[in-house]
């Protein structure tokens, strides 16, 4: 299950305080010494827990707290606001444009599943939001990418553009625009190149795409077990081509979290969708405030 290591050491740390009819500062700051150590050790960014412990810390020992009846249950309820906050807040909402298509690009570095997610935000689009998208593939560097995104479309019965590894994918993405607009297709993903590592060649041809097709979103995929890496690469890709969401993927597999309860302190930008497992089907809307207490039990 998803954060399993980070939810064992939290639950078994607010269940010492949970049932408190007083708590004093001393129960509160071995608390919070205790989530410090457990955010630590999931590979929250060191600031990020800096700051979320620094503000339990404030609200623990503040009025709110100390002088409710059910001290231990309030605290609680902090540490759960606060690790909702830390993770975005609300859920945020996918772009309509307002004529459409509404054009999506999917940016992010090799492997971390870029072309499933495409594959698996058109399939949740048509399904719980009625909408009728078109794939289109612009990774040229990879032949078999091309074929995976096609393979993707036949499964879900969906229309990919592909124009083969030789044409330039900045016109394979403006061409694809003005072919959904003909076939009425209300949502265009472009699945564009990763490569292992960040360069100035990627970054170079996504601002290119980027200019080229005006998308309403641009989606970065990147791979939750990775932690900070994952962080540093939602940075990188957010300085070049200000990002407006992040699809994080492999959840499922990712015991610890510290991307997760990250990526939208150090960047600013929310986490959109989560994948949870290879399926099609296995991308879930990303809710903070749902997050949190599958994480606090
Ligand atoms: P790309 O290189 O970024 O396009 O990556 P792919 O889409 O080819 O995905 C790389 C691998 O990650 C594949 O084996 C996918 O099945 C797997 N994958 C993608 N998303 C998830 C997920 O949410 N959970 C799990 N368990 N595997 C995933």
């Amino acid at each position: 299950m998803a954060f399993e290591g980070l939810s064992d050491r939290l639950q078994e740390t607010i269940k010492k305080i949970k049932g408190k009819g007083k708590v004093t500062e001393q129960d509160v700051k071995e608390m919070t010494r205790e989530v410090r150590l457990a955010l630590l050790e999931a590979d929250v960014n060191f600031k990020v827990v800096k700051d979320f412990v620094k503000r339990i810390r404030e609200r623990a020992v503040g009025q709110e707290v100390m002088e409710s009846l059910t001290p231990g249950q309030q605290i609680i309820k902090v540490v759960q606001e606060e690790l909702t906050e830390l993770m975005g807040g609300n859920e945020s909402k996918i772009a309509v444009a307002k004529r459409p298509p509404t054009v999506i690009m999917m940016v992010g570095l090799q492997g971390a599943g870029k072309t499933t997610t495409t594959g698996k935000l058109a399939n949740l689009l048509r399904k719980s939001y009625n909408r009728n998208p078109m794939l289109v593939a612009a990774d040229v560097y990879r032949p078999a990418a091309i074929q995976q995104l096609e393979t993707l479309g036949k499964q879900l019965g969906m229309p990919v553009h592909a124009e083969g590894t030789e044409a330039d994918p900045v016109n394979i993405a403006r061409n694809a625009v003005a072919k959904a607009k003909e076939e009425h297709h209300d949502y265009v993903l472009i699945d564009t190149a990763g490569r292992l590592h960040i360069d100035g060649d990627l970054m170079g041809e996504l601002q290119q795409i980027k200019d080229a097709v005006n998308p309403d979103e641009i989606f970065l995929v990147v791979d939750s077990m990775t932690g900070q890496d994952a962080v540093n690469v939602a940075e990188s890709f957010d300085e070049q081509l200000d990002v407006s969401g992040v699809l994080l993927t492999k959840l499922d597999g990712d015991t610890r979290g510290g991307a997760a309860l990250s990526i939208k302190a150090v960047t600013g930008k929310p986490i959109k969708f989560a994948g949870m497992g290879e399926k099609l089907d296995q991308l879930e809307v990303f809710h903070p405030e749902r997050m949190a207490s599958r994480i606090l039990g």
